[in-house]
Protein backbone atom coordinates (compact mmCIF):
# COMPACT_ATOMS: atom_id res chain seq x y z
CA UNK A 1 0.00 0.00 0.00
CA UNK A 2 2.71 1.93 0.83
CA UNK A 3 4.34 1.59 -2.01
CA UNK A 4 1.61 2.93 -4.60
CA UNK A 5 1.68 5.78 -2.28
CA UNK A 6 5.46 6.49 -3.31
CA UNK A 7 4.99 5.16 -7.22
CA UNK A 8 2.35 8.06 -7.50
CA UNK A 9 3.95 10.73 -5.96
CA UNK A 10 7.13 10.17 -7.96
CA UNK A 11 4.13 10.09 -10.86
CA UNK A 12 3.21 13.64 -9.88
CA UNK A 13 6.76 14.42 -9.56
CA UNK A 14 7.96 13.26 -13.27
CA UNK A 15 4.72 14.75 -14.86
CA UNK A 16 5.74 18.35 -13.33
CA UNK A 17 9.30 18.03 -14.16
CA UNK A 18 7.68 17.85 -17.72
CA UNK A 19 4.97 20.32 -18.32
CA UNK A 20 7.60 22.84 -16.43
CA UNK A 21 10.39 22.04 -18.93
CA UNK A 22 8.27 22.46 -21.97
CA UNK A 23 6.73 25.73 -20.71
CA UNK A 24 9.96 27.43 -19.90
CA UNK A 25 11.02 26.07 -23.00
CA UNK A 26 7.88 27.23 -25.20
CA UNK A 27 8.77 27.57 -28.92
CA UNK A 28 9.82 31.47 -29.73
CA UNK A 29 6.79 33.04 -32.07
CA UNK A 30 8.49 34.49 -35.17
CA UNK A 31 5.08 35.56 -37.47
CA UNK A 32 6.00 38.17 -39.05
CA UNK A 33 3.57 39.95 -37.02
CA UNK A 34 5.81 39.97 -34.10
CA UNK A 35 8.74 42.08 -35.48
CA UNK A 36 9.76 43.68 -33.08
CA UNK A 37 7.02 43.15 -31.10
CA UNK A 38 9.01 40.85 -28.86
CA UNK A 39 8.18 41.15 -25.19
CA UNK A 40 10.21 39.97 -21.81
CA UNK A 41 8.89 36.37 -22.77
CA UNK A 42 10.56 35.86 -26.56
CA UNK A 43 14.37 35.69 -26.76
CA UNK A 44 16.69 38.54 -25.97
CA UNK A 45 18.32 40.58 -28.81
CA UNK A 46 19.51 43.97 -28.90
CA UNK A 47 21.74 46.83 -31.01
CA UNK A 48 25.28 46.00 -29.38
CA UNK A 49 27.58 43.52 -27.00
CA UNK A 50 26.47 40.10 -26.45
CA UNK A 51 23.73 40.05 -28.01
CA UNK A 52 24.27 42.93 -31.06
CA UNK A 53 23.33 42.22 -34.57
CA UNK A 54 26.76 40.03 -34.99
CA UNK A 55 25.62 37.62 -32.46
CA UNK A 56 22.17 36.55 -33.57
CA UNK A 57 22.97 33.88 -35.55
CA UNK A 58 23.81 32.48 -32.47
CA UNK A 59 20.92 33.92 -30.01
CA UNK A 60 18.56 31.46 -31.23
CA UNK A 61 18.40 28.47 -33.71
CA UNK A 62 15.32 30.34 -35.50
CA UNK A 63 17.56 33.40 -35.74
CA UNK A 64 19.78 31.05 -38.31
CA UNK A 65 19.22 33.64 -41.70
CA UNK A 66 20.69 36.51 -39.25
CA UNK A 67 24.54 35.23 -39.83
CA UNK A 68 23.34 32.24 -42.94
CA UNK A 69 21.35 34.58 -45.14
CA UNK A 70 22.17 35.39 -48.56
CA UNK A 71 19.11 38.08 -49.13
CA UNK A 72 19.65 40.22 -46.04
CA UNK A 73 19.00 43.71 -45.40
CA UNK A 74 19.25 46.81 -44.97
CA UNK A 75 21.97 47.59 -48.10
CA UNK A 76 23.69 50.11 -49.34
CA UNK A 77 22.04 51.36 -52.33
CA UNK A 78 24.71 52.56 -54.99
CA UNK A 79 22.52 54.80 -57.45
CA UNK A 80 24.60 54.52 -60.50
CA UNK A 81 24.62 50.17 -60.04
CA UNK A 82 20.64 50.35 -60.43
CA UNK A 83 19.56 47.79 -62.87
CA UNK A 84 18.87 49.06 -66.58
CA UNK A 85 15.85 46.84 -67.22
CA UNK A 86 12.27 48.01 -66.11
CA UNK A 87 10.76 45.89 -63.10
CA UNK A 88 7.89 44.72 -64.87
CA UNK A 89 5.81 45.07 -61.54
CA UNK A 90 2.43 47.06 -61.09
CA UNK A 91 2.90 49.27 -57.49
CA UNK A 92 -0.10 51.20 -56.42
CA UNK A 93 -0.68 52.85 -53.12
CA UNK A 94 -3.99 53.18 -51.80
CA UNK A 95 -3.58 54.79 -48.69
CA UNK A 96 -6.59 56.90 -46.14
CA UNK A 97 -6.65 58.49 -43.09
CA UNK A 98 -6.37 55.14 -40.54
CA UNK A 99 -6.37 55.86 -36.45
CA UNK A 100 -3.02 54.14 -35.15
CA UNK A 101 -2.14 53.44 -31.50
CA UNK A 102 1.43 54.13 -30.56
CA UNK A 103 4.14 51.50 -28.26
CA UNK A 104 7.44 51.31 -27.34
CA UNK A 105 8.17 47.84 -27.84
CA UNK A 106 11.97 47.60 -26.50
CA UNK A 107 13.73 47.92 -30.10
CA UNK A 108 12.23 50.67 -31.88
CA UNK A 109 8.93 52.97 -31.33
CA UNK A 110 5.66 51.44 -33.10
CA UNK A 111 2.59 52.88 -34.38
CA UNK A 112 -0.19 49.89 -35.71
CA UNK A 113 -2.74 50.74 -37.69
CA UNK A 114 -6.13 49.63 -36.24
CA UNK A 115 -7.77 49.60 -39.73
CA UNK A 116 -7.07 47.79 -42.62
CA UNK A 117 -8.34 50.76 -44.84
CA UNK A 118 -4.12 51.40 -46.17
CA UNK A 119 -3.28 49.11 -48.67
CA UNK A 120 -0.16 48.10 -51.35
CA UNK A 121 -0.86 46.65 -54.56
CA UNK A 122 1.52 44.69 -56.14
CA UNK A 123 0.52 43.29 -59.23
CA UNK A 124 -2.45 41.37 -58.34
CA UNK A 125 -1.49 40.68 -54.78
CA UNK A 126 -2.69 43.25 -51.94
CA UNK A 127 -0.65 44.06 -49.23
CA UNK A 128 -2.27 45.45 -45.94
CA UNK A 129 -0.19 48.22 -43.96
CA UNK A 130 -0.02 46.82 -40.15
CA UNK A 131 2.23 49.06 -38.37
CA UNK A 132 5.23 51.94 -39.07
CA UNK A 133 8.38 52.11 -36.80
CA UNK A 134 11.77 53.99 -36.60
CA UNK A 135 15.23 53.51 -36.92
CA UNK A 136 18.44 56.27 -35.85
CA UNK A 137 20.17 56.41 -37.92
CA UNK A 138 19.14 54.47 -40.93
CA UNK A 139 19.19 51.16 -41.72
CA UNK A 140 20.01 51.39 -45.64
CA UNK A 141 22.38 53.93 -47.01
CA UNK A 142 22.10 55.74 -50.43
CA UNK A 143 25.40 55.88 -52.32
CA UNK A 144 27.24 55.03 -48.67
CA UNK A 145 25.84 58.07 -46.79
CA UNK A 146 23.45 57.28 -43.87
CA UNK A 147 20.62 59.44 -43.00
CA UNK A 148 19.32 60.47 -39.64
CA UNK A 149 16.27 58.18 -39.37
CA UNK A 150 14.74 55.57 -41.57
CA UNK A 151 10.55 54.96 -41.51
CA UNK A 152 9.37 51.87 -42.31
CA UNK A 153 5.68 50.99 -43.27
CA UNK A 154 5.33 47.36 -42.26
CA UNK A 155 2.56 45.63 -45.14
CA UNK A 156 1.43 41.98 -45.17
CA UNK A 157 -0.39 40.02 -47.52
CA UNK A 158 -3.30 37.46 -47.03
CA UNK A 159 -0.47 34.24 -47.36
CA UNK A 160 1.96 36.12 -45.21
CA UNK A 161 3.74 37.85 -48.16
CA UNK A 162 5.91 40.85 -46.75
CA UNK A 163 6.18 44.43 -48.27
CA UNK A 164 8.08 47.11 -46.78
CA UNK A 165 8.41 50.92 -47.59
CA UNK A 166 11.40 52.49 -46.43
CA UNK A 167 11.48 56.14 -45.64
CA UNK A 168 15.29 58.28 -45.43
CA UNK A 169 14.20 61.27 -42.60
CA UNK A 170 16.85 64.08 -42.67
CA UNK A 171 16.56 67.08 -40.48
CA UNK A 172 14.56 69.94 -41.30
CA UNK A 173 10.91 70.98 -41.12
CA UNK A 174 8.86 70.16 -37.98
CA UNK A 175 7.23 66.75 -39.66
CA UNK A 176 3.68 68.27 -38.36
CA UNK A 177 1.95 64.64 -39.46
CA UNK A 178 3.64 63.25 -37.05
CA UNK A 179 3.41 65.60 -34.61
CA UNK A 180 0.84 63.72 -32.09
CA UNK A 181 3.13 60.77 -32.66
CA UNK A 182 6.03 62.02 -31.33
CA UNK A 183 4.16 64.28 -28.25
CA UNK A 184 2.65 60.62 -27.43
CA UNK A 185 5.73 58.62 -28.20
CA UNK A 186 6.36 56.46 -24.94
CA UNK A 187 9.88 56.50 -23.60
CA UNK A 188 9.69 53.75 -21.52
CA UNK A 189 9.02 49.90 -22.76
CA UNK A 190 6.55 49.00 -19.80
CA UNK A 191 3.71 51.90 -21.14
CA UNK A 192 0.73 50.48 -22.58
CA UNK A 193 -0.32 51.22 -26.12
CA UNK A 194 -1.65 54.40 -26.63
CA UNK A 195 -4.13 55.30 -29.55
CA UNK A 196 -3.56 58.50 -30.92
CA UNK A 197 -6.80 61.32 -31.72
CA UNK A 198 -5.95 62.35 -34.83
CA UNK A 199 -6.34 59.67 -38.06
CA UNK A 200 -3.02 60.31 -40.23
CA UNK A 201 -2.89 59.68 -44.19
CA UNK A 202 0.19 58.41 -44.92
CA UNK A 203 0.06 59.54 -48.47
CA UNK A 204 1.13 62.67 -47.20
CA UNK A 205 3.98 61.72 -45.08
CA UNK A 206 5.28 60.24 -48.54
CA UNK A 207 8.02 62.69 -50.51
CA UNK A 208 6.78 64.73 -53.65
CA UNK A 209 8.99 62.55 -55.73
CA UNK A 210 8.43 58.84 -55.71
CA UNK A 211 11.31 57.38 -57.18
CA UNK A 212 11.64 53.97 -55.43
CA UNK A 213 14.62 51.64 -55.16
CA UNK A 214 13.08 48.10 -55.28
CA UNK A 215 14.60 45.09 -54.38
CA UNK A 216 14.15 41.81 -52.13
CA UNK A 217 15.57 41.17 -49.02
CA UNK A 218 15.19 40.51 -45.43
CA UNK A 219 13.13 41.75 -41.70
CA UNK A 220 16.11 43.72 -40.08
CA UNK A 221 15.51 42.59 -36.86
CA UNK A 222 15.77 38.43 -35.28
CA UNK A 223 14.95 35.94 -37.26
CA UNK A 224 15.87 38.47 -40.25
CA UNK A 225 13.37 35.83 -42.31
CA UNK A 226 13.83 36.61 -46.18
CA UNK A 227 11.60 37.16 -48.95
CA UNK A 228 10.81 40.90 -47.86
CA UNK A 229 9.94 43.13 -50.83
CA UNK A 230 11.47 46.36 -49.94
CA UNK A 231 10.94 50.06 -51.70
CA UNK A 232 13.19 53.06 -50.71
CA UNK A 233 11.93 56.23 -51.63
CA UNK A 234 14.86 58.17 -52.59
CA UNK A 235 13.75 61.58 -51.80
CA UNK A 236 13.98 62.34 -47.88
CA UNK A 237 11.45 63.66 -45.79
CA UNK A 238 12.30 65.81 -42.69
CA UNK A 239 11.63 65.56 -39.13
CA UNK A 240 12.91 69.29 -37.14
CA UNK A 241 15.89 68.33 -35.41
CA UNK A 242 13.94 68.22 -31.64
CA UNK A 243 11.66 65.51 -33.38
CA UNK A 244 15.25 63.67 -34.07
CA UNK A 245 16.79 64.62 -30.83
CA UNK A 246 13.46 63.19 -28.67
CA UNK A 247 13.59 59.93 -31.02
CA UNK A 248 17.56 58.75 -30.22
CA UNK A 249 17.41 59.99 -26.32
CA UNK A 250 15.24 56.81 -26.33
CA UNK A 251 16.82 55.00 -28.87
CA UNK A 252 20.17 56.30 -29.68
CA UNK A 253 21.23 53.13 -32.36
CA UNK A 254 18.68 51.03 -33.39
CA UNK A 255 19.90 50.38 -36.79
CA UNK A 256 21.10 46.73 -38.20
CA UNK A 257 24.97 47.01 -40.18
CA UNK A 258 25.03 47.27 -43.55
CA UNK A 259 24.75 43.68 -45.30
CA UNK A 260 26.05 42.30 -48.39
CA UNK A 261 24.01 42.76 -51.71
CA UNK A 262 25.67 39.71 -53.33
CA UNK A 263 23.87 38.60 -56.41
CA UNK A 264 20.87 40.70 -56.38
CA UNK A 265 19.41 43.42 -58.33
CA UNK A 266 18.47 46.76 -57.05
CA UNK A 267 15.67 48.34 -59.21
CA UNK A 268 14.62 51.81 -59.49
CA UNK A 269 11.14 52.35 -60.33
CA UNK A 270 8.16 55.14 -59.76
CA UNK A 271 5.51 54.33 -57.27
CA UNK A 272 2.19 55.30 -58.57
ZN1 LIG B 1 12.49 48.37 -39.37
Amino acid sequence: MRKNYVYAFLAIIIVFTIVGYYSINKPVQTSFENEEQLTATDVYWSYEGAYGPAEWVNVDSSYEACGRGELQSPINIEVAKTAKQKLNEEIHLNYEEAIFSIENNGHTIQANSTSVDNSLLIEDEKYDLTAIHFHSPSEHQLNGQYFDMEAHLFHESENGDLAVIGLFIKSGEENKLLAEMWEEMPADGNEAAKILQNPINLQQLLPEEKSVFQYVGSLTTPPCTEGVNWFILEQPIEMSNEQINQFSSIFLQNNRPIQKLNDRDVYRIELN
